[in-house]
């Protein structure tokens, strides 16, 4: 087995289609001794004022955007004491509560995040940027694909400072999707190569690890995120790496495992971490 392990995966309290005893049997049946599930910790003042927010309330997921920090908590804690329940029932598995974290490089959202951190205590934090703040408003990557290519170089440009910023927070077990803009082609051009490389060194400097993250091939098509440009940098920097799946459904657990490998492998790739050594890595204030 190439990873024994699936750590980013998403369920039904929030975004994902299934519950988590479901994708913990999904994870048993294909042969990993140990699932996270890390469903999204989003939490911004303005967020509720985002077209997308009225998309996911639709969608019935509204429950994954909140507004302050107690709203999360209010979330998470029922959350974790079902995984907690889980857990006892089923022994032959390990289950480990995650988060996948948008962070926003404000003291307001650390002091908010430190706080309900040190209530919650969970196993291990993803740091995303699925968002980019101006003006008090965040806008994702669809927003970025509507706008001017003004506007929308800028909003790049501040997407890979923030994944500099997650890195250097010291937060994170590790990164997620580098290079998520091109969930709508953007982002792709040569001119960002060289933004791109000073991420990884950030993430290098910080001894942070990074995921391929396979849902890329779902949506993307013939790549994960990061692409062939980026890993073929975060192997000549060796950092550490792990496979995610990103599961937001049972059928998605463990997909397109073998695919991420071999593209990493035949990219240089060498340094795939371990369990053990990913939950290892030290938060350095919390
Ligand atoms: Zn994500
Ligand atoms: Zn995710």
């Amino acid at each position: 087995m190439i990873q024994d392990f699936t750590l980013h995966t998403h369920t039904n309290e929030f975004d994902g289609r299934n519950t988590a005893a479901e994708m913990i049997e999904a994870a048993r049946a294909s042969g990993f001794k140990t699932i996270g599930i890390s469903n999204h910790f989003i939490v911004h003042p303005t967020i509720k004022q985002n077209p997308l927010y009225e998309a996911a309330v639709r969608g019935g997921y509204g429950q994954m955007y909140s507004s302050d920090f107690d709203e999360a908590l209010s979330r998470f804690v029922p959350h974790y004491e079902e995984l907690a329940r889980l857990q006892d029932k089923n022994p032959d598995i390990r289950i480990l509560r995650g988060m996948e974290v948008d962070y926003f490089p404000t003291d307001q959202w650390r002091d908010g995040f430190e706080r309900v951190y040190n209530i919650l205590r969970p196993d291990y934090l993803i740091g995303s940027a699925h968002f980019v703040e101006q003006g008090g408003a965040v806008y994702n990557v669809h927003d970025m694909a509507k706008a001017t290519p003004d506007v929308r170089d800028q909003m790049l440009e501040q997407y890979w400072a923030n994944i500099i910023k997650l890195a250097q927070s010291g937060l994170f077990n590790w990164l997620a999707h580098l290079d998520l803009p091109k969930k709508r082609g953007l982002g792709m051009e040569s001119k960002w190569a060289g933004v791109k490389e000073e991420a990884i060194v950030a993430i290098v400097n910080a001894k942070n690890a990074i995921e391929i993250n396979t849902s890329g091939y779902k949506q993307v098509g013939d790549q994960p995120y990061p692409g062939p440009d980026i890993i073929k940098m975060v192997a000549v920097y060796r950092v550490p790496v792990l496979l995610s799946d990103d599961a937001h459904h049972i059928s998605q657990i463990a997909a397109s495992f073998e695919t991420a490998y071999d593209m990493a492998r035949q990219n240089g790739i060498k340094n795939f971490t371990n369990l053990q050594k990913i939950l290892d890595f030290s938060k350095k204030s919390l």
